[in-house]
């Protein structure tokens, strides 16, 4: 096994080196993973854990057909873009059949923030305008340009306060968002939810600014698991271009054929963005990522006369193995897989829900679900404490890693590798159950007690640790 340092002294040199602010999951009593292998992970003493978390490894942890496309391509030749090479313009052949309209363009670039903050450079030469509108809980990424619109991360104390020219649109939850479905019974949810960015729209159209783009998450991961009403991005789209703003879908998280019935999140509306960005899945734990257009807005930006270049964005390796990762997407069915698998997943959370009160919602599409746990189903107030016990139970029990998320930290999150299957979901389910039970039985709070006082010899409280559990993953 490929362990170099003992457990305590990758600790030891981690606190060194490493700054503070990168943090650890489960950080009282943090990972090492030393291997991974489909939908399992296998820490230094050879525990296998099932990964309910890790989007990134798409088509599994080390699929031997892209390990094999990036050792092959990578004892080739890796350079930079400015040359010609068959895995580059494969690959956006590939990615841009998948995609639906005119999206026929690709930028390719290292991660989900290099793509997000092109894709708004992009929206901004084409509309030569500036102000964006963005959803609340949003994250698009670490860089500073989308840090700003990023609600997650500027909402949190120590945040950069919001700049004038982002705006900031209720995240279409109908169960615990701005309008909810039990305060509006029979409403048109899209239309509510869409009505303040079409006002910020006219806003902005009556100051003679205009807007250059609306960019949200096709479904609201951060925030939460979120699926928007249906309707929500078709009157969000038609207000924007009324506006003369362009639309951007970041299907970062969801895209790849995740939600089971689309191979992009977005289709599940029926819209078709004007700028689609792409990264984690597509590399499959690779670097890579990529901006998707239309021939327009990439002339637009052509136009200006300043070339984009980026070195190692859409190099032979990183190619190489995207074009592997949507290879084996069609070859293993993982599109169907996800919607099978995911439909009996949500199926029995929700037959979950009959028997344990702390479960207040189900929701999800394919392989991206959550479980939202509250205190209360009438008043909905969230349970964060039982949903930080539940992911710390699942992981150290029953060596089942889910995470949680949402404003209130209290949705157990799943959205785990695509090749997760029946048997995996029965094991998820089977440990889940017996937390519930343990919390029916006990309840959290003297679970908390136990945990809590661990965790203080460890120099931070539970609650702490846990804030910063899994953000931005
Ligand atoms: N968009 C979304 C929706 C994301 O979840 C993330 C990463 N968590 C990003 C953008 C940023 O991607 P990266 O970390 O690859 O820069």
């Amino acid at each position: 096994m490929s362990e170099k340092l003992s457990k305590s002294d990758t600790i030891k040199l981690r606190n060194k080196h490493i700054g503070q602010a990168c943090q650890l999951f489960y950080r009282s009593d943090p990972l090492k993973i030393v291997r991974g292998q489909g939908q399992y992970m296998f820490d230094e003493l050879g525990n296998r854990y099932l990964d309910c978390i890790n989007n990134v490894a798409h088509v599994g942890h080390c699929h031997p057909k892209v390990v094999r496309a990036g050792s092959l391509q990578m004892a080739t030749i890796s350079t930079n873009n400015r040359f010609l090479h068959d895995e580059l313009v494969q690959c956006a052949k590939t990615l841009t059949s998948k995609m639906p309209g005119d999206l026929s363009v690709c930028f390719f670039v290292n991660s989900g923030s290099e793509a997000n903050d092109l894709a708004l450079r992009l929206a901004r030469n084409y509309t030569k305008r500036h102000d964006v509108i963005t959803l609340d809980h949003a994250y698009h990424g670490h860089l500073t340009a989308v840090m700003e619109i990023s609600p997650y991360k500027f909402n949190q104390p120590g945040g950069e306060p919001k700049p004038d020219y982002i705006h900031v649109a209720p995240c279409p939850d109908v169960y615990r968002g701005k309008f909810i479905d039990k305060e509006h019974p029979g409403a048109d949810m899209a239309q509510l939810y869409s009505a303040p960015v079409v006002e910020v729209c006219q806003k902005l159209q009556s100051q003679g600014k205009g807007l250059a783009a609306f960019i949200a998450e096709s479904l609201q991961s951060c925030g939460g698991q979120i699926i928007p009403p249906p309707g929500y991005f078709r009157a969000v789209y038609d207000a924007v271009h009324a506006a003369g703003g362009l639309t951007i879908a970041d299907e970062v998280q969801v895209g790849f054929g995740r939600v089971g019935t689309h191979y992009w999140a977005f289709e599940t509306q029926d819209v078709v963005p004007d700028i689609v960005t792409v990264a984690k899945p597509m590399g499959n734990g690779h670097p890579v990522g990529a901006v998707v257009t239309t021939p327009e807005i990439a002339h637009a930006f052509y136009a200006t006369g300043v070339a984009y270049f980026n070195t190692y964005g859409g190099n032979p390796v990183s190619c190489a193995i995207a074009n592997a990762v949507m290879h084996v997407i069609d070859e293993e069915g993982l599109q169907e897989n996800a919607r099978v698998v995911g439909d009996y997943l949500l199926k029995k959370c929700r037959e979950f829900s009959l028997e344990f009160g702390i479960i207040g919602d189900v929701r999800g599409a394919g392989l991206f679900v959550g479980i939202e746990l509250v205190k209360n189903r009438d008043t909905r107030e969230p349970d964060t404490k039982s949903a930080h016990w539940v992911v710390n139970r699942m992981k150290s029990l029953h060596k089942v890693l889910v995470s949680s998320d949402g404003p209130n930290d209290n949705v157990i999150k799943l959205k785990p590798p695509m090749c997760f299957n029946q048997e995996n979901a029965d094991q998820f389910l089977q440990a889940f159950r017996e937390c519930l039970a343990m919390l029916v039985k006990e309840g959290s709070d003297a679970h908390f007690m136990v945990g809590a006082a661990a965790e203080k010899s460890s120099g931070a409280t539970m609650f702490e640790s846990h804030q910063r559990l899994i953000k931005s993953s």
